[in-house]
């Protein structure tokens, strides 16, 4: 089984995907938490990587690309995989496709998490509070949701045109939004 997972920052997105992960056996690629250790490594990626972060920008797709490209390529996903914040434009799509294709891989379903703007700003600053995450301020919180609105959504076209899109709403308790999911991708 593979899996992307889209929505906007604050939608639960980690959360259900570690939940999800659990249920189909299958490995976690989440680009923000792959991005933060190569920070917290102080590798030549962390350091690339850190400058954009910090502004709530995206970093750039070749960065990107080269990391999952190798993550795709190893072994330990023969069971299957759920991308977490990959990917986030639609060069990123596009070269996805071609990293799929070289690998002799296809996506299962693209699982899109929705919920109002409002309501994700408010839990992001609660989030933020306790995260200790740099990006998690309330002025790059709202450049994340901007970048997300301009450079992301449109890939909810994208896959609803490659067949592949379920949309689920994300407001809710945990368990009864895992069990959305689940119901979509049976
Ligand atoms: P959130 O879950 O709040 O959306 P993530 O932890 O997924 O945030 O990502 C944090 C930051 O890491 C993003 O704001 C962005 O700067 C960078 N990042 C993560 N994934 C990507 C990606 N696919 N393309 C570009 N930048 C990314």
């Amino acid at each position: 089984m593979n899996l992307i997972f889209l929505g906007p920052p604050g939608v639960g997105k980690g959360t259900q995907a570690k939940l999800i992960c659990d249920y189909f056996d299958i490995i976690h690629l989440s680009t923000g938490d792959m991005l933060r250790t190569e920070i917290n490594n102080e590798s030549d990626i962390g350091k690339t990587a850190k400058s954009f972060i910090d502004q709530g920008a995206l970093v750039p797709d070749e960065v990107l690309l080269d990391i999952i490209d190798s993550r795709l390529s190893d072994s330990n996903i023969q069971n299957g995989y759920l991308l977490d914040g990959f990917p986030r434009t639609i060069p990123q799509a596009e070269g996805l496709n071609d990293i799929l294709k070289n690998n002799s891989q296809k996506l299962d379903a693209v699982v899109s998490l929705t919920a109002n703007e409002n309501e994700l700003i408010e839990r992001l600053i609660k989030r933020g509070r306790d995260s200790g995450r740099s990006d998690d301020t309330p002025e790059i919180i709202k450049q994340r949701q901007e970048v997300y609105w301009k450079q992301t959504s449109p890939l909810v076209n994208f896959y609803n045109d490659e067949k592949l899109l379920k949309e689920i709403d994300g407001i809710g308790e945990i368990n009864e939004i895992k069990n959305r999911i689940l119901e979509a991708l049976n």
